[in-house]
């Protein structure tokens, strides 16, 4: 039986490689350069010759390789195609049949980055134990995915797990990037909570060590923490949007764990608790005590994810 698999993660600066045995213990881990130039040609034939190499360096053979996953930043169609992404330069890309060309035959799957990293959370990270989860990663942006029954649901237009564009709030008059206006992506992201900082900052006439010209999520959740009641105001906002649209997710999935990921979450235990009290107050009676935890893996969910696509 096949004893090692393959977990990459394609990033607009870099892909991240990791060789793992099946049972989920990564073996060793490294990073290559993406290059993006010339529509992103060489990003397939690099990460080949990056696997083709470690494979000979550990003295590994094809037949003992049960697959290479691959999460990438775009839409993913079958497990196999990439409608587009455009931080790799690429338009639509038949990325398995490349990659396992490139490869000798040895199976390829495929997902989106942030779909991935939620089953990576869901094999050795924050839901580990559970078959179903929903992760919300809190960046720059807000990415997210669902897992039922242990499988990413991408649903039928590759929208499944887009959790930052729910809408929380239809008052909102700013857009969002994606033209629409109050998605979650606005209020909880790390540009979200300062967004909702600035709108506080500007009205409140209570001491805060604030400073609307010079703030970030960090710093908000740090003051927080230090009982400045100003940040407690825009955590309590935030917390509320989020918590909200945890409740709303739930009556959906009724996953059995949520998992909160992304530079935000750094914040720690205080963000948890405060999302926690909204989410119990509009989830659905059966499903209040869903716990929410803390993502664990970091920046290494993709990896994790991308291999367990290739693992059953
Ligand atoms: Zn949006």
């Amino acid at each position: 039986m096949a004893e090692y698999c393959f977990g990459i993660d394609i990033g607009g600066t870099t892909v991240k490689c990791g060789l793992f045995k099946t049972d989920g213990e990564l073996c060793d881990k490294w990073e290559i350069v993406t290059r993006t130039e010339d529509g992103g040609k060489q990003i397939l034939p690099d990460v080949a010759a990056s696997i083709l190499k470690k494979m000979e360096e550990k003295g590994i053979a094809k037949e003992q390789v049960s697959g290479v996953g691959v999460g990438v930043p775009g839409p993913v169609i079958k497990e196999r195609e990439v409608s587009v992404a455009v931080n790799l330069h690429w338009g639509y890309t038949m990325l398995a049949d490349e990659l396992e060309a490139l490869l000798n035959g040895i199976c390829v799957k495929v997902g989106n980055d942030a779909n991935v990293a939620a089953l990576g959370e869901m094999w050795k990270g924050g839901g580990e134990g559970t078959r179903s989860l929903v992760m919300v990663t809190l960046g720059t942006g807000v990415g997210g995915g669902i897992i039922v029954d242990g499988k990413i649901v991408t649903g039928a237009h590759g929208a499944g797990g887009e959790i930052g564009h729910a809408c929380v709030d239809p008052s909102e008059t700013e857009s969002c990037n994606c033209g629409n206006k109050g998605c979650l992506e606005q209020m909880a992201s790390a540009t979200g909570i300062v967004r909702l900082a600035k709108k506080i900052l500007a009205v409140e006439t209570e001491p805060t060590v604030l400073n609307a010209e010079d703030i970030s999520a960090k710093a908000i959740f740090d003051a927080y923490k230090e009982g400045d009641a100003t940040a407690a105001k825009i955590v309590d906002r935030f917390a509320e949007y989020l918590g909200n649209a945890l409740g709303i997710f739930g009556c959906v999935v009724d996953p059995e764990v949520f998992v909160i990921g992304g530079g935000v979450s750094k914040a720690g235990q205080p963000l948890i608790d405060a999302v926690k009290k909204y989410y119990q107050r509009d989830a659905f009676l059966s499903c209040k005590d869903t716990p929410i935890v803390l993502a664990k893996l970091d920046n290494d969910a993709g990896i994790f994810g991308a291999a367990k696509l290739v693992v059953e």
